[in-house]
């Protein structure tokens, strides 16, 4: 592990540990963002997946580590705090996109240890076949799928312009998927419609990736799980006219009215982007909050229209002293 590593590790877990750092965070929350919980660690490890994926081990690892540290409580328990009766810092789990395997790896692990999560879900994918561009793109792009699909992806790409980097053929792996990743981001830029008909091409996988209704329904019982939406098509709100604007929210918050019994009155903008005309229709949509990616600690005084998270990856959930660090960083006045 790099010096510098272990320094920030070190550190962070000292503030948790310190009176110093016990003040910082008192009264305060903690809320952190993650998508993913595959199946095993080292799909997870790869640099394409890392930022959104944890795996079942890295995840587990990162559970034992906020009991010990922290209060693991609801969402709305940080936004309502009301009397505080421990001295502990408080921590709570958010999911963005809403996953299959967010019920299939994340659930069992989040009800053994009686950790409580939000997910927010993109609505039209729920109980649908319809996938996320960057994963099939990705997964297709990676060959999860065959050569086949691969090639023929590839030239759909050079014919919008976007022909695949060199780098894609370098025989160490993790470089290949470092190149992966950057080439995904840049593809960030392609209209909408590029997109759809991109993943259109993309071979269909057996299983639907998101989570069904009957799933949604079943994890909110369970009495540990709260669902809020995250855009209906996961379009970046931003970039929508007033009209599509209000279509996307209205849709996303009526399919959890439908799907739930008790939706969160929280919204959580697709890709974390939002500005103050956002803002306003999120709050005329009857959310009194929403969730950014804005890193910073909850202190209550900030913008609750603009809430900050950290976001989780495969490594720091493998190295959650690296949060504290963060924690630490986020606290600073
Ligand atoms: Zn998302």
């Amino acid at each position: 592990m790099p010096i510098k590593t272990s320094i920030k590790r070190a550190s962070g877990w000292l503030y948790l540990n310190s009176p110093l750092g016990r003040r910082q965070l008192r009264g305060s929350g903690v809320i952190l963002m993650l998508h993913r919980v595959l199946a095993n660690d080292r799909a997870a490890d790869l640099p394409h997946r890392n930022e959104l994926c944890v795996g079942p081990k890295a995840f587990e690892h990162l559970l034992v580590w906020l009991k010990k540290h922290f209060d693991c409580v609801p969402l709305m328990d940080i936004l309502h705090p009301g009397t505080q009766h421990s001295e502990r810092p408080r921590v709570t789990l958010t999911f963005d996109d809403g996953w299959r395997d967010n019920a299939v790896n994340a659930f069992p692990l989040l009800q053994k240890y009686q950790v409580p999560a939000s997910i927010f879900l993109s609505t039209d994918f729920i109980g649908s076949r319809q996938r996320f561009w960057w994963e099939s793109l990705g997964e297709t792009l990676w060959g999860s799928h065959g050569e086949q699909p691969r090639m023929h992806l590839i030239e759909c790409l050079q014919q919008v312009g976007r022909p695949l980097p060199v780098l894609m053929d370098d025989v160490d792996v993790d470089r290949r998927s470092l190149t992966l990743l950057h080439y995904l981001q840049s593809l960030k830029t392609l209209a909408p419609d590029d997109l759809s008909r991109l993943t259109d091409e993309c071979p269909e996988e057996s299983l639907p990736q998101a989570l069904d209704w009957q799933q949604v329904r079943a994890l909110e019982a369970s009495g540990l799980v709260r669902f809020g939406p995250h855009g209906a098509s996961h379009a970046i709100l931003t970039g929508l006219d007033d009209q599509r604007l209000n279509e996307e929210l209205s849709r996303s918050r009526d399919a959890l009215l439908n799907g739930c019994n008790r939706p969160l009155p929280v919204y959580c903008y697709p890709n974390g982007d939002h500005d103050a005309r956002v803002r306003q229709q999120v709050a005329d949509h009857a959310f009194p909050y929403a969730l950014g990616t804005g890193t910073g600690i909850y202190r209550g005084a900030s913008d609750p229209l603009a809430l900050p998270r950290f976001g989780v990856s495969q490594r720091t959930a493998r190295n959650p002293e690296l949060l504290s660090w963060r924690i630490y960083r986020g606290a600073q006045p």
